[in-house]
């Protein structure tokens, strides 16, 4: 079959590799009919992600059909169309009957913080990836959903991860009727996250970004205010007097880390022990928000070294919430949302390109060209 195939920082190609097969009892196999490359992958895509391995598939946005099943497998059949969401969890461990589906303890026992995700290094399980023709999907009876008829394709891959991260990042700020809420980062996380606040009672919502496009596009999408960063001086200052002094009520970090430390390291030679990612949207968020007030932290980072303001966050008594979103749990709602005409989710998709052209994708995405937001791949049918 066809699938993206990882070759180093900044080298990915389509490539012919073997068709999963199933090796649970309760393993499906999908055949994807839309896979979306995600802000995460672009960590992966820049070496920032340890344990990536040469020849791994990414890939942990996608939609499919059902064409086979494990024999204990009961809630799917073959045909079945399904969006999957990125979390590999069971459903029935420590966390996930707390819901926190993004940190299951069974698809990913090793690791101390993060479950299991397709496509997403060793360190997230080393589970293949959704790029590709087909994908084994592990505990199928747990994760997946069925499309409802109601529901678009193209709405429905966007519910696997982006619309559900970014709405999890509107909760965690804990949003009260009129709050003001800074957004940091107008990639389709933090896009999301801007149109979430409004769904929950957000009084004035502010986007900050460097990139006019993306600027451009969530001011239509979310109707909500903006910055670009490179026109102000001190981030903090200036959010404070927009806000009458006081501070945003709520911050959301929908950046997290920034190519620059790998960018160092290819520029200097030097190797470095930990990968430096840049934590500058982390940083205006802590000293942005007012005292009391709450950062939700969507936004990635790699178990690398950031100088965080931890001790700004301690004196200014600030509830820090992050997570990995648990994709499922919001999908009844985000339906809703969906069916009530409040939000049409597959308006950010800019591009559409066959799976051969994975690695111009890569490189339009990870390069913010040609006016790009979300990009979707399309397998051969
Ligand atoms: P993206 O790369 O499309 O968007 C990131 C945006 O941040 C870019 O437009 C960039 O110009 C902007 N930016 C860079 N530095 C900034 C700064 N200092 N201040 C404000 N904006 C800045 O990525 P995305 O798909 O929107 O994902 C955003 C983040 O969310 C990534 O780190 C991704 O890994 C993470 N993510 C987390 C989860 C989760 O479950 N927690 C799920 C999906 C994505
Ligand atoms: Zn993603």
């Amino acid at each position: 079959m066809l699938a993206m195939d990882y070759r180093g920082p900044y080298r990915v190609r389509p490539e012919q590799k073997p068709e999963p097969v199933i090796e649970h009892p309760n393993d499906a196999i999908v055949r994807v009919t839309r896979s979306c490359i995600c802000g995460s992958d672009l960590h992966l895509y820049h070496g920032m992600v340890p344990d990536t391995r040469i020849g791994s598939t990414f890939g942990h946005e996608f939609t499919g059909v059902v064409e086979q099943v494990g024999p204990s497998v009961e809630r799917l059949k073959v045909g079945d169309r399904v969006l999957v969401p990125f979390n590999i969890f069971c459903g029935s461990c420590f966390f996930c009957q707390r819901e926190l589906y993004g940190n299951c303890h069974n698809t990913n026992p090793e690791a101390t913080a993060v479950g299991g995700i397709y496509g997403y290094s060793h360190t997230a399980g080393g589970y293949d990836g959704g790029q590709a023709e087909y994908v084994r999907v592990p505990l199928a009876d747990v994760g997946p959903t069925i499309i409802p008829d109601d529901i678009e394709i193209d709405d429905a891959v966007l519910l696997t991860d982006a619309f559900p991260t970014g709405y999890q990042a509107a909760e965690m700020a804990e949003i009260d009727e009129g709050d003001t809420v800074v957004i940091f980062g107008a990639g389709p996380i933090g896009i999301f996250a801007a149109k979430s606040a409004w769904l929950m009672g957000a009084g004035r919502v502010i986007v900050v970004e460097h990139i006019e496009y993306r600027l451009d596009f969530v001011r239509r999408f979310a109707q909500c205010e903006t910055i670009n960063f490179r026109e102000v001086g001190d981030m903090a200052i200036h959010i404070k007097k927009m806000t009458d002094g006081l501070g945003a009520d709520a911050c959301i970090d929908a950046v997290g880390c920034e190519a620059a430390g790998n960018a160092l390291q290819s520029l200097t030679g030097i190797k470095l022990k930990w990968q430096a990612g840049s934590a500058t949207a982390l940083h205006w968020a802590i000293n942005s928000v007012r005292k009391g007030g709450v950062v939700s932290i969507v936004g990635v980072y790699g178990p690398t070294f950031n100088a965080v303001p931890i001790g700004n966050a301690i004196n200014k008594g600030l509830t820090l919430r992050m997570n990995q979103a648990s994709v499922k749990r919001h999908l009844p709602r985000l339906m809703e949302h969906i069916r009530a005409g409040r939000i049409k989710p597959s308006e950010v998709i800019t591009h559409r390109l066959p799976l051969e052209e994975v690695s111009d994708a890569y490189h339009i995405f990870s390069g913010k060209l040609d006016n790009c937001i979300k990009t979707v791949l399309v397998p051969p049918s």
